[in-house]
């Protein structure tokens, strides 16, 4: 099937995608560490757009069509595509940062979950806190079988299997799905957070994959907010969303949105990341 030679990069290619993937990870750095009650997602986009601007880069949101903000910022039962504005983070608020830089043609996405404290709702905190592990764990899951993968499709029952091994009953989103990335910040393949029937394409150097759980307490149904691009769910329950472009390569695999490579993600799955040469 329709899948050619088009989707694995050279090694000068991937080593391309080195830094945009190194931006997009101090972007979200940088978001990340504004995080605090009372802080507007205007302010979380600001700081991610100073990053992206200094280290010579642009938001390959802004690239996608009638987008016009540095990242997405969803919040609470938003899962995913919530548009940065004037709404102030309160405590115990569950809020997925999601960035992308494009440098010198090259992109890197990357996806973050962060639960405020508040000491008035540790119930709240703890369930919210154990969803975003639960789904940053399935990320890496889904990492550590791409090293081992035959077709991408391991990695989706990878991702799959770790949620439902957490007990938990969440919901698994089955319309969004993590994708290739290159050139363009949305490639072929499609990668699917659950098991498909279709193996998808081989697994080989070259490929790059950006790996994106999204992940809901309740049921997986969502809908799109009036503002044409939030996904939220309908049963109201929280949402996280953790992602990373990942290369494979003639040695293994690295994690390009981690500074450490995946390292200490990987660590528990007993793979060690190898640079890209
Ligand atoms: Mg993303
Ligand atoms: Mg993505």
């Amino acid at each position: 099937m329709g899948f050619g030679r088009g989707i694995y990069k050279t090694p000068a290619q991937l080593r391309a995608m080195i830094e945009p993937g190194l931006i997009t990870a101090a972007a979200l750095d940088a978001a990340r560490e504004l995080i605090a009650p009372g802080v507007t997602t205007l302010e979380l986009d600001a700081a991610a757009a100073d990053v992206i601007r200094s280290r010579g880069a642009r938001s390959n949101f802004q690239l996608v069509r009638g987008y016009r903000h540095t990242v997405c910022v969803s919040v609470n039962e938003q899962v995913v595509h919530g548009i940065p504005g004037n709404r102030e983070l309160e405590p115990g608020d569950i809020v997925s940062i999601d960035a992308g830089a494009e440098h010198r043609g090259w992109n890197g996405d990357s996806a973050i979950t962060v639960v405020l404290p508040d000491p008035a709702r540790p119930g709240v905190v703890a369930e919210r806190e154990e969803l975003s592990r639960v789904t940053a764990r399935s990320l890496w899951a889904g990492i550590a079988a791409l090293a081992t993968a035959r077709h991408v499709g391991d990695v989706g029952a990878a991702i799959q299997d770790s949620i439902e091994q957490s007990g938990q009953g969440y919901g698994i989103l089955r319309e969004y799905v993590g994708h290739g990335i290159g050139r363009k910040m949305h490639e072929a393949p499609s990668v699917f957070n659950y098991r498909t029937a279709d193996p998808g394409p081989e697994v080989r150097p070259g490929l790059v994959l950006a790996i994106e759980p999204m992940v809901v307490a309740g049921s997986d149904a969502t809908f799109v907010e009036d503002d044409g691009w939030t996904v939220s769910t309908i049963d109201g329950t929280a949402g996280s969303h953790w992602e990373h472009s990942v290369a494979v390569h003639d040695g293994g695999v690295w994690v390009l949105t981690a500074p450490d490579g995946g390292a200490a993600g990987l660590a528990p799955f007993g793979v060690a990341p190898v640079p890209i040469g």
